[in-house]
């Protein structure tokens, strides 16, 4: 019996490839009729024999090319037509306009075998792509998605790769980025004064280089690296001090999962995250001994490893060349990666020996993503190349807002429909580079995803740069929203939740509804507002962002604050490794209250808590302190707990760290191992902040438990605290889809924004 169905599909299918998909499985199966895009996905209808359009119907989803999210099929009987073929369909109208552009994808595994094979038409060309891989977000200037608004537009294809183009039945059909060694981008190798360096293979002379312990910038997808033999101790100090780099881990790319595995331990949720399409950089624990120079993640237990992403990385690991390289962004300390060649010659001239560039224009910057495993679960910690801009789908339809997001590790978010679109890691918006960036990358989103925002969401901290250029937009509503509220609001974003939570954020700095700078906070929270319900006392941040800096100060302003001066008696190896003039310079401006703002901050707690046991006295990167005390932990059955006291001041619960402090002088006076002690002050955070949501609980009445903030990013204190959570009856829920530090914040802003427009009478 010949049947017809009409197929409504919706999700992520345009531009990834599915209609020649659907095509083919079509065309397989003899069937008749035609597929289109339409604006919520794709439309298809198909004639033919029941079994084989049932056949068609089953397969659809399992089949489908590995950038296709299909998030509903609905499938409908319609009368039979005469029809001699299966088409492919111009797109409905108004279909255009919603195609999602897709991320960039890793090079697939039938083009790297193209790559290798020296008998195919694109042997060993650094460029080879198909529908199913290879640039796409960093290289699209407008929509629709088209070659002509790429920066493939200034090669034309050649006949051979414009007859796969128009062959449905071929992999590169309607491949925007085709192309081949006679028609598309060329690699030049370069000196670091822009000069061309002569060479018959530029890949072989830059292994050659790099074997010989040269820096070299490689242009890359969304943006340069600076890559150096992570085996070569020397080339390793050479890039950290050219880089200006003193401490902060280098990520490392390898040539495949077994090399990977000689150095960090893998497993299988590792692995499939390492070899996803995203390629994201992943942070695993080290292997001891191991192969990479000391100097990769000097003082870290994990290693940030990924894998080759582009055919020009497989190439430059092709004969087993390199165990790893590393390959760090190609910036000036904290500016934007650079994407221009002149622009990286300008940035990097005097940090690499060499560039291996090329001719295809990158048009968006996009940093490699940084994932980590977190009881089990990959977790985002810089969400970016390879994932944006697929958007967060959300429970609800919102209006479109525009959120701007925080100061560090910038992203915005744009929302349409039911989807909020993210940003890629746009950074700190600390210097004009990186404002610049920051505007780029509103105005870009603006324009692809076509949507004119009807209100901003920006942080309530009025130093921020993000907040001014909100506050400068005019003839739009616009909404300050309070930083730890829009953590937790993204974490219920993410998670589809509605209605009331506790909410546990802790992080570094975010600015309060009283002026002070919170950090530390338990709040009962829904997207219409929240209730401070407990907080980490009080403490002074003596020269304010020098303590930030210098965690000691942390730590004389903790035990001041618990003892006085007195502390200043008691034997405390701070004291004999500070200078007492330095000490006693910080106590006096404790005791003059003089540049010595409050804070409620969780980072600043593993701050003075590193410094007093020893672990870190001066920080070179953000959060190094806390990552540091982390490192150093030395997970024990019976380590025990640091106590902290509870005390209720009027309806807020406030935590005291006095018991802790005092507990923790006990241990330092009896020796004990830094590992010991900071497991200690673990558990004792967990065991507190626990039985601060109990109590909550008891008041009012709410069993679901939200954690974000950047402090979450803390491996040990994310899956203790879960744990003990879970064995209390709590419903805990945590960050999976964005990053749980500032990164995600944009997200929570955007939530609280919409909901505050749809109140509003219209
Ligand atoms: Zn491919
Ligand atoms: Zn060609
Ligand atoms: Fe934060």
């Amino acid at each position: 019996m010949v049947v017809r169905r009409g197929i409504e599909i919706t999700g992520l299918v345009q531009g990834v490839g599915f209609r020649p998909y659907i095509y083919r499985l079509a065309v397989q199966r003899h069937l008749r009729g035609s597929v289109r895009n339409s604006p919520a996905g794709a439309s298809i209808e198909v004639q033919g024999p029941a079994e084989a359009v049932d056949d068609f119907v089953a397969r659809l989803r399992a089949e489908a090319p590995p950038l296709v999210q299909i998030t509903s099929v609905s499938v409908c009987e319609l009368p039979c037509c005469l029809e001699t073929e299966f088409r492919i369909c111009p797109s409905e109208v108004g279909a255009e306009a919603r195609v999602l552009v897709s991320p960039d994808v890793a090079v697939c595994g039938d083009c790297l075998r193209e790559l290798f094979d020296p008998t195919d038409r694109r042997y060993r060309y650094p460029f080879i792509n198909c529908t199913n891989c290879g640039p796409r977000f960093t290289i699209v200037r407008d929509i629709p998605y088209d070659r002509a608004r790429t920066s493939m537009a200034v090669f034309p294809m050649c006949s051979l790769c414009r007859a796969e183009y128009n062959d449905p039945l071929n992999r590169r059909f309607h491949a925007q980025p085709n192309a081949c060694r006679d028609c598309g981008p060329q690699l030049q190798l370069w000196d670091s004064e822009g000069r061309p360096v002569q060479t018959e293979d530029p890949i072989r002379t830059v292994q050659k280089l790099l074997h010989g312990g040269a820096v070299v910038a490689l242009k890359g997808l969304g943006g340069f690296h600076l890559a150096v033999d992570a085996t070569q101790p020397d080339a390793v100090a050479c890039l950290r001090e050219r880089k200006r780099r003193v401490e902060k881990p280098f990520a490392i790319m390898a040539p495949d999962l077994e090399t990977i595995e000689q150095f960090c331990q893998l497993d299988d949720s590792a692995r499939q995250a390492l070899s996803g399409f995203q390629r994201p950089i992943m942070l695993l624990p080290k292997k001891f001994p191991n192969p990479v120079a000391d100097g990769v993640a000097p003082r870290n237990r994990f290693f940030g490893v990924f894998l080759p992403y582009t055919p020009l990385h497989h190439l430059l690991f092709a004969d087993r060349h390199f165990l790893a390289l590393v390959m760090t962004s190609g910036n000036r300390s904290e500016e934007p990666i650079a994407i221009g060649n002149q622009e990286a010659l300008a940035a990097l001239g005097q940090l690499a020996d060499y560039f291996l560039v090329h001719n295809r224009d990158i048009l968006r910057r996009c940093d490699d993503s940084v994932v980590r495993v977190v009881a089990s679960r990959v977790q985002q910690l810089r969400r970016s190349r390879g994932y944006v801009p697929v958007p967060v789908f959300l429970r609800w339809e919102l209006p479109p807002v525009l959120a701007v997001g925080g100061e560090l590790k910038n992203t915005v978010c744009l929302t349409r429909g039911r989807a909020a679109f993210l940003s890629q890691h746009v950074g700190d918006l600390e210097n004009l580079e990186a404002y610049r960036f920051f505007e780029e990358a509103i105005e870009h989103l603006q324009r692809i995803l076509q949507v004119t925002p009807r209100i901003i969401a920006y942080d309530l901290h009025p130093d921020y740069l993000a907040t001014r250029w909100a506050q400068e937009r005019t003839g739009i509503e616009r909404i300050g929203i309070q930083h730890h509220h829009a953590h937790i609001a993204a974490c219920m974003a993410e998670n589809h939740l509605d209605g009331r939570v506790i909410g546990i954020a802790l992080d570094g700095t975010g600015y309060g509804t009283d002026g002070r700078i919170w950090g530390g906070e338990i709040l009962t929270a829904d997207y219409a507002g929240f209730t401070r319900a407990a907080h980490l006392a009080y403490v002074h941040l003596p020269g304010g962002v020098a303590a930030i800096r210098e965690p000691w100060r942390m730590a004389v302003s903790y035990l001041w604050q618990h003892f006085g001066r007195k502390f200043l008696a008691t034997p405390i190896p701070l004291l004999d490794r500070m200078p007492a003039r330095d000490v006693e310079f910080v106590v006096r401006m404790l005791e003059r209250g003089v540049n010595s703002p409050l804070t409620s901050s969780c980072g600043r707690l593993f701050d003075g808590v590193a410094a007093l046991i020893g672990v870190t006295d001066r920080i070179s990167y953000e959060a190094q302190a806390a990552v540091e005390l982390e490192m150093c932990l030395e997970p024990g059955p019976a380590a025990g707990a640091y106590p902290f006291a509870v005390v209720a001041e009027n309806s807020c619960l406030q935590i005291d760290t006095r018991p802790m402090f005092e507990a923790l002088l006990d241990d330092l006076r009896m020796n004990m191992p830094a590992g010991v002690m900071s497991c200690r002050f673990h558990n004792g955070l967990v065991a507190v902040l626990a039985s601060v949501a109990e109590q909550l609980r008891r008041r009012v009445g709410l069993n679901r438990v939200c954690l974000s903030g950047g402090c979450f990013q803390n491996a040990y204190l994310a899956e203790h605290l879960e744990e003990k959570l879970q064995e209390n009856g709590f419903q805990v829920f945590t960050h999976t889809v964005v990053p749980p530090g500032d990164g995600g914040l944009s997200l929570g802003q955007a939530m609280i924004a919409a909901h505050r427009l749809q109140q509003q009478p219209t």
